[in-house]
């Protein structure tokens, strides 16, 4: 069987997670289209190998070991520049057509017809990154540009994780917004395609996750989101210029908070544990005394202690050492669990 075009061999993942670490994979793919994913699907079942998924990677771990297998990145699945300013210059009830979930991409809307009472609904590709999105809900003046502001990534790692914030807002994460997520299935066993479209009612939302969207069998399937639907009700659009004014501020304010309170201008992943249940996970650390404890390269940052930060040429093992010594002491200390909030891609000793 023909090798994709798409389709790299030995390829650096150091540029494409934002701890800018990592080994290499033994493929590579980038696909900007479905036709294109679909293509590498088959070419990889055809020889047995396996497939890691990467979109921004602003919330991944990439080993230093070789990934023995095609790390699929989203990156260019991403819905193009015009047709954003297209959704950020519609009208309320002019969206693209409600629930367009049919897996052609055309936007007409012709399956699975949510109801979204005719306020803004438009669907992106989910490689498209959040600030997109930011900037669509920040034009409309829709309260969602307030958890939205510098929250990096794509659409698509948004769902998976359920990105959002802690600060009291509303809405706050993903689950808040998604009308629908559309899901492509491929079954390496039959080499079958399925699309499927899952309302957000469907979805099982949790902190920083979401699930109900995969096969069951994951051994025999693999499951990408593709594209995400967003639905707006008229009554989030028609705002009173206090109201709107009132939105600037938070987003201006939710900016100044992650300039000042986060370690931005650094290689980092974010949180790197979920905050155990009436706990922060930051405070937690910081109390056990391991703010800027160090292993090689990576160390708590001084800043927020639940960022693990990492200098130019640092190896991820030396970050997973210290994730392991985080969870060790607060366990030791604390007696309390830190489950990881990042995604871990390959293999770490
Ligand atoms: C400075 C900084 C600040 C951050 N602040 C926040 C914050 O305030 N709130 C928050 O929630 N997060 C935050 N994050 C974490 C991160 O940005 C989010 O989790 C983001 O949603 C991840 O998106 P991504 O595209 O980078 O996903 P990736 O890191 O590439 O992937 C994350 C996981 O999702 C899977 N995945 C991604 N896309 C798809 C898809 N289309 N189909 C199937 N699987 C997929 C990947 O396989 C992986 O398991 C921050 C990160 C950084 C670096």
């Amino acid at each position: 069987m023909q090798q994709p075009k798409t389709i790299k061999e030995k390829h650096s993942l150091k540029r494409l997670n934002s701890w800018r670490v990592g080994g290499e994979a033994k493929y590579f793919a980038s696909p900007s289209s479905v036709a294109e994913l679909k293509d590498i699907f088959l070419w990889t079942s055809f020889y047995k190998i396996e497939i890691f998924i990467l979109a921004d990677g602003t919330n991944l771990l990439v080993s230093d070991n070789f990934i023995d297998g095609l790390v699929l990145n989203l990156k260019k699945l991403r819905t193009d520049i015009n047709e954003i300013k297209k959704i950020q210059n519609s009208f309320v009830g002019e969206g693209e057509g409600d629930g367009d979930c049919d897996g052609d991409g055309d936007g007409d809307g012709d399956k699975n017809s949510f109801d979204c009472d005719k306020g803004l609904s438009f669907s992106l590709l989910s490689g498209t990154p959040k600030n997109d999105l930011f900037s669509i809900c920040f034009n409309h003046n829709l309260q969602a540009s307030i958890f939205l502001a510098g929250l990096p990534g794509s659409i698509g790692g948004g769902v998976v994780m359920n990105a959002g914030v802690g600060f009291k807002v509303q809405p706050k994460e993903f689950k808040d917004i998604v009308d629908y997520v559309e899901v492509l299935s491929f079954n390496k066993v039959s080499n079958n395609f399925k699309t499927t479209c899952y309302k957000n009612s469907e979805l099982l939302w949790g902190y920083r996750s979401c699930k109900n969207w995969q096969s069951k069998d994951q051994n025999k399937n693999i499951d990408i989101i593709t594209k995400v639907g967003f639905c707006f009700s008229k009554k989030e659009i028609n705002k009173s210029a206090e109201e709107k004014i009132l939105i600037l501020d938070k987003v201006k304010q939710a900016q100044v908070f992650r300039k000042t309170k986060q370690p931005i201008n650094t290689f980092n992943c974010g949180s790197v544990f979920k905050n155990p249940d009436g706990h922060s996970a930051g405070a937690l650390i910081d109390e056990c005394g391991l703010k800027s404890s160090s292993i090689g390269g990576a160390s708590v940052s001084g800043l927020h202690a639940n960022f693990i930060v990492a200098e130019k040429g640092t190896k991820s093992q030396d970050i997973f050492n210290l994730i392991k010594k985080v969870q060790t002491t607060v366990l030791e200390k604390k007696n309390i669990s830190l489950d990881l909030e990042v995604k871990l891609m390959g293999s770490f000793n």
